[in-house]
C-alpha cells in the first residue's frame, strides 16, 4: 500500500535524460527519470555501479545539467538559468556529503564548517559562531573542533562533513556513498545523523549506496538500473527503521 507523501516537494525530476559523449561514444547515463522528493524524508538510492546514481544525484543538486527533462529545486525550474543564478539556488538549498569527506586538510574541523557558512552567506559574527557551534554539537564533535582532518578518524571526518552540510540548513542533503569508506559502526553513526537531519530538522536527505541493507531506514527506496528507475517504493510514514548508535 502506498502512503501519502509528506507535503513540501524539495526536489523533482521529470523526464530527465543524461547522455555523456556523442555518436558511437555516447553513454546514456539516465534514460527518462521521474522522481519527487519531499521535505523530512530519507530517500535511499540503490543500484549497481555504473547504473546512474551519481549522475542523478548531481543533477538533483544542480551541479550537472540534464540532456533533456526538467529539474526543480524547491519549486524552481533550473532550466535556462545563468551560472550565477544556478549557484544561488544551490547555495540556498543544497548540500553534498561525499564518500571521501572532501575536507580541507589545512583547516581545523570547526574551520571547515565555518568557511562554508561564510561562503554561503549564512550569518556573520556571533551568529556565525553560534551556527558553527550548533552544527559541531549536533554531530557530537565539539571536543574535536580544533583538530585537523588528519588528526581525527574517518568516522569523525564524515561527521565534520555532515556538520558542514547542516550548517547551511539545506533543504536537500545529497549524500553519495556516505558510508562507503567507513566500517559498520562508524557508518551507522553517520546514517543516524543523516536520519536525524530529516526527522528533526525536516531536510530532504538522499543517500546513494550500493549497500541494500541501508534501505530499511528509508522513507523512499529508489532502485536504479541502467539509467532507469526500476522501482520507487514509498513506505508508510513512520515505518522506516530508526538507526541507533
Ligand atoms: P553510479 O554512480 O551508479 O556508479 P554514474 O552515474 O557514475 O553511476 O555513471 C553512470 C554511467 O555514466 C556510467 O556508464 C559512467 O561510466 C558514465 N559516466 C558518468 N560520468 C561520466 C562522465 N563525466 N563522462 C562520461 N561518462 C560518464
Ligand atoms: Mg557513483
Amino acid at each position: 500500500m502506498s502512503a501519502d507523501p509528506p507535503t513540501e516537494v524539495a526536489a523533482a525530476l521529470e523526464g530527465v535524460t543524461k547522455v555523456y559523449g556523442q555518436g558511437d561514444a555516447a553513454v546514456h547515463a539516465l534514460r527518462g527519470v521521474d522522481l519527487q522528493l519531499h521535505a523530512g524524508e530519507v530517500a535511499v538510492v540503490l543500484g549497481p555501479s555504473g547504473s546512474g546514481k551519481t549522475t542523478m544525484l548531481n543533477i538533483l543538486g544542480g551541479i550537472e545539467t540534464p540532456t533533456a527533462g526538467t529539474v526543480m529545486i524547491a519549486g524552481q525550474d533550473l532550466a535556462g538559468r545563468d551560472p550565477e543564478d544556478l549557484a544561488a539556488i544551490r547555495r540556498d538549498n543544497v548540500a553534498f556529503v561525499f564518500q571521501f569527506f572532501n575536507l580541507i586538510q589545512t583547516l581545523t574541523a570547526a574551520e571547515n564548517v565555518r568557511v562554508i557558512a561564510e561562503l554561503t552567506g549564512k550569518g556573520t559574527g556571533s551568529d556565525l559562531d553560534d551556527r558553527v557551534h550548533e552544527a559541531m554539537g549536533s554531530v557530537g564533535l565539539l571536543e574535536a573542533a580544533d583538530r585537523f582532518p588528519g588528526q581525527i578518524s574517518g568516522g569523525q571526518q564524515q561527521r565534520v562533513a555532515i556538520a558542514r552540510a547542516m550548517v547551511t540548513r539545506p533543504r536537500l542533503m545529497l549524500c553519495d556513498e556516505p558510508t562507503g569508506a567507513l566500517d559498520l559502526e562508524r557508518g551507522r553513526e553517520v546514517l543516524a545523523l543523516l536520519q536525524q537531519a530529516a526527522k528533526r530538522d525536516g531536510r530532504c536527505v538522499v543517500i546513494v549506496t550500493h549497500n541494500s541493507g541501508i534501505a530499511t531506514m528509508a522513507d523512499v527506496v529508489v532502485r536504479v538500473h541502467d539509467g532507469v528507475l526500476a522501482a520507487v517504493s514509498r513506505q508508510e510514514p513512520g515505518s522506516a527503521a530508526e538507526v541507533e548508535w
